[in-house]
């Protein structure tokens, strides 16, 4: 038996905790224990087991929370390689791979035993619990613990030290005497946010098509009206349907109840979003026949999946070739071989869509991890991915490290959207983690996208991934043409600023009189962006950070779009006093209501973070333009991304290169991206689409080679670029950010980090900074930044290890140095 643990806790320094093993306890690697931690109990995982006595008086676990690791061999080292790879101390990575943490967190209550109930008893007759080692003051307070549970049902843990004073030492003495229990509650679930869904558990049984629907349900003869009637909606639905949605049916209560007793449907609870619910019927996800590019992609991830090695693949498919429809094959093939398999989207790919095409083709096999989930659901999925019951993993980042078995294949789609980038601690990359991941499992890595990042293609390239393309559009559907405005040449033609182009609202009234159906993306929200005064110039900037304060009309109220502080519209200059204030600039908010004054009859919708607040009103509006319930859909770039409606004949680019004027490498690549998927959505159906794009770059690369749909032309002349400036995918990069909420600590600790830097050797290195970081002040914070390049990611490391080593020795606070390797975000 070991003596001793390294215990990985989640708090913000590189480096794990050594602990005394009590007798008779047994810890495991990769398995949580209870420990002390300054005036804290925390949870955190075992690294490993030795027997190496420490220099330092060390104390001792307190519990041993679990009996087989919750990480297992391949996922410890997956966080190790994190932590050192992003240079985060390698608790923090443990507690974002594990959804647990709900578990613990306070979660911990206390209750009185029958033994505890006779201790206080005895102690009440002769002044003091019986049979006790310890101090008078410790005896009081251990009746004061006795007495304060013997009054209630069971206590949180954080309420009974409050209330008691009670130690951590004393509190385990009292547990091991048996006279209180603990108890973890974890286990309750917030029911309220699950909903009963009717699952139709005979689709593989007796069939029988019914032909008009062509929907398969059981043979029918055997059921009444009613019956018959909840079957055929159930499945043309695709066999699972809230319960509640099938109370609008008219059919009598009971007769869900009577096919679930006789077994041909089943209730299952689920969280509530992504249910099928609302959506419409969909085709099932295979009712089509491959193309040969699709047969083509399918048969070789399947192959390396077969092959059992480590293989990675670039899926580069334009908008609409039916990349969806291959993630789902390979996924079917991987579950049909009894292995495990995980999809990543990105935040705003996983629409109800998606998940409705997962349950169709899985069932009960898929695990939706979304970000709508509470923290308790969020835990019970993990449960379940782990107990084997879900093979099918899909879900956004942290998705990356369900705890499946035999991992075959992770398939990355949109695999350049940034957010898969987490921007906190510890700052991991997705894609990246999801490569290493596989090489690990000795599994297959299948990164899609019709925009990779010019990372990935250039691996491609380079051969580290074999590419696959889809080039066409299914069933031979031509990609829309694209018509370039030019803005200042219409500001010059009509003698105003315009919003929208005179091009564009042609275009729109036409389509309008066709009936067919528009996108209008203009990348801001909000009404007005600047409320600039004109007596002296000046803007309404946010007081934490150094932006501008948008306008949000309907809200009546003025936001920053950065750390979210709120104020009054203002009717005065703050600075000078004046009433010229002047509203600059226009948002989506606004951009509707002008689309609104233009197209009086128009059925408008938008789409943006205000006007969606949860995944049911993104749901409503997607379902209201599929089903034509809408005539035009405005928004930012939540309308660009991934959606497949297919009335959308026009899309009108109001806004999306304001990107290119910033201070921001990755500006032109954003850009490119942007505007391709905004363009891909135009056209999905049976008649050719159009897009309309308004720009005042337009002789940008971004903006010529997006209008064309010639990614390669881009990619070439974005790759020069990158390598005269020494920028990825030719180097490696890390921005290092010096944080604080006064200004003169902010300058002094990133100028004696530059002069440490200046001093220090480091070849082939580039050390750009201090500078002010380009928003030089965000959530109360001033901000300055260095940025790191380097063709040798080691010795970058090795150097940024070095620096934290000296800012901790400045005694500059972990939290206020933040190491950002491959930042996606400069600003
Ligand atoms: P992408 O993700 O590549 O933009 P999707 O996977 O969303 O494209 O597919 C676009 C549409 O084409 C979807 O409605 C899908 O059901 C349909 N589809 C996919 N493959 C085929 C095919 N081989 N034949 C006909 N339709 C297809
Ligand atoms: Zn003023
Ligand atoms: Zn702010």
């Amino acid at each position: 038996m070991a003596l001793f643990c390294d215990v990985a806790l989640a708090v913000p320094l590189d480096m794990v905790f050594t602990y005394a093993i009590p007798p008779g306890m047994e810890p495991a690697v990769g398995g949580r224990v209870l420990v002390p931690f300054r005036q804290q109990r925390l949870s955190g995982i075992v690294v490993e087991l030795h027997d190496r006595p420490p220099q330092i008086k060390i104390k001792k676990v307190i519990e041993a929370l679990d009996v087989a690791p919750v990480l297992d061999e391949q996922l410890l080292k997956l966080g190790k390689w994190i932590a050192d790879y992003y240079l985060a101390p390698v608790g923090e990575v443990f507690r974002t791979m594990l959804p647990l943490s709900v578990e613990f967190k306070r979660s911990i209550t206390y209750h009185i035993t029958d033994e505890g109930r006779m201790a206080l008893h005895l102690a009440g007759m002769s002044g003091s619990p019986a049979r006790s080692k310890r101090t008078p003051e410790q005896q009081l307070i251990e009746f004061r613990v006795l007495d304060y549970l013997a009054e209630r049902e069971s206590v949180r843990e954080r309420n009974l030290r409050t209330a008691t004073q009670v130690s951590n030492a004393l509190l385990s003495g009292m547990v091991r005497k048996k006279w209180i229990a603990r108890e973890d509650v974890s286990a309750a679930r917030d029911a309220a946010r699950l909903a009963k869904v009717a699952v139709l558990r005979s689709m593989d049984m007796k069939v029988a098509s019914i032909s008009e629907s062509n929907a398969r349900v059981p043979s029918t003869s055997k059921f009444n009206n009613n019956q018959r009637t909840l079957l055929e909606t159930l499945a043309a639905a695709g066999g699972r349907v809230p319960v509640e949605a099938l109370r609008g049916l008219d059919v009598p209560r009971t007769t869900l109840g009577t096919l679930v007793r006789r077994g041909v449907i089943e209730l299952v609870d689920e969280p509530q979003d992504f249910t099928a619910s609302k959506l419409k019927p969909r085709q099932s996800p295979f009712e089509f026949e491959f193309s040969a590019a699709q047969e083509n992609a399918l048969a070789k991830i399947g192959d390396a999946v077969t092959s059992r090695k480590f293989a990675g693949l670039l899926l580069h498919g334009i908008t609409g070739s039916g990349k969806t429809a291959v993630y789902l094959a390979c996924m079917r093939q991987v579950l049909e071989q009894g292995r495990s398999s995980i999809l990543l989207v990105p935040e705003i790919g996983l629409t109800p869509a998606v998940a409705a095409d997962l349950h169709q083709v899985f069932g009960d096999e898929v695990a939706i991890l979304h970000s709508g989930l509470s923290d308790g659901e969020r835990a019970e999925q993990w449960h379940r991915i782990r107990r084997g019951e879900a093979r099918v993993v899909a879900g956004t980042r942290s998705a990356v490290f369900a705890p499946v078995s035999d991992l075959a294949l992770i398939i990355v789609d949109e695999e350049q959207d940034s957010s898969y980038k987490q921007e906190e601690t510890p700052r991991y990359h997705a894609r990246d983690v999801a490569v290493m991941r596989a090489k690990m499992a000795g599994a297959v890595v299948a990164l899609g996208s019709a925009t990779p990042s010019l990372e990935s293609y250039y691996n491609a390239k380079k051969n580290k991934y074999a590419l696959v393309e889809l080039p066409d559009r299914v069933e031979k559907r031509p990609l829309p043409e694209v018509e370039i405005v030019d803005m200042r040449q219409e500001f010059q033609e009509t003698g105003q600023e315009q919003v929208i182009s005179r091009k564009l609202a042609e275009e729109i009234r036409e389509r309008l009189e066709k009936r067919e159906q528009v996108m209008v993306l203009l990348n801001r929200r909000g009404y007005s962006p600047v409320v600039l005064c004109r007596a002296c110039g000046k803007t309404l900037q946010c007081k934490n950070c150094a932006v501008s304060m948008t306008h949000h009309k309907r809200e009546r109220k003025m936001e920053c779009h950065y750390c979210g502080h709120i104020e009054r519209i203002p009717e005065k200059c703050a600075h000078c006093g004046s009433e010229y204030v002047y509203f600059v600039g226009t948002g989506s908010e606004k951009l509707e209501e002008l689309l609104h004054g233009m197209f009086p009859q128009a059925r408008i919708g938008r789409l943006d973070r205000d006007t969606v607040r949860g995944r049911e009103d993104f749901e409503h509006a997607l379902n209201a333009l599929n089903e034509g319930a809408l005539d035009m859909l405005v928004g930012t770039q939540m309308i660009a991304k991934g959606h497949d409606i297919h009335g959308v004949t026009l899309v009108g680019v109001v806004g999306a290169d304001m990107a290119l004027g910033l201070p921001d490498f990755r500006a032109a690549e954003r850009t490119f991206q942007l505007l391709t998927q905004v363009a891909g959505r135009a056209g999905r159906g049976q008649y050719p689409g159009k897009v309309i794009l308004q720009t005042y770059f337009q002789d940008h690369y971004a903006v010529q080679f997006a209008a064309r749909h010639d990614f390669a032309g881009f990619y070439d002349k974005e790759l020069q670029f990158r390598a005269w400036m020494h920028y990825p995918p030719y180097s490696a990069i890390a921005n290092v950010l010096i944080r604080s909420e006064k200004l003169d600590e902010a300058l002094t600790w990133s100028g004696e980090l530059g002069r440490w830097f200046e001093k220090t050797r480091h070849e082939g290195i580039r050390v750009l900074g201090p500078a002010a970081a380009p928003i030089m002040r965000l959530k109360r914070d001033y901000r300055y930044h260095f940025i790191l390049k380097s063709p040798s990611r080691e010795k970058m490391n090795a150097l940024l290890r070095a620096m934290l080593a000296e800012a901790s020795a400045r005694k500059i606070p972990r939290t206020q140095v933040i190491v950002d390797v491959d930042a996606v975000w400069l600003m």
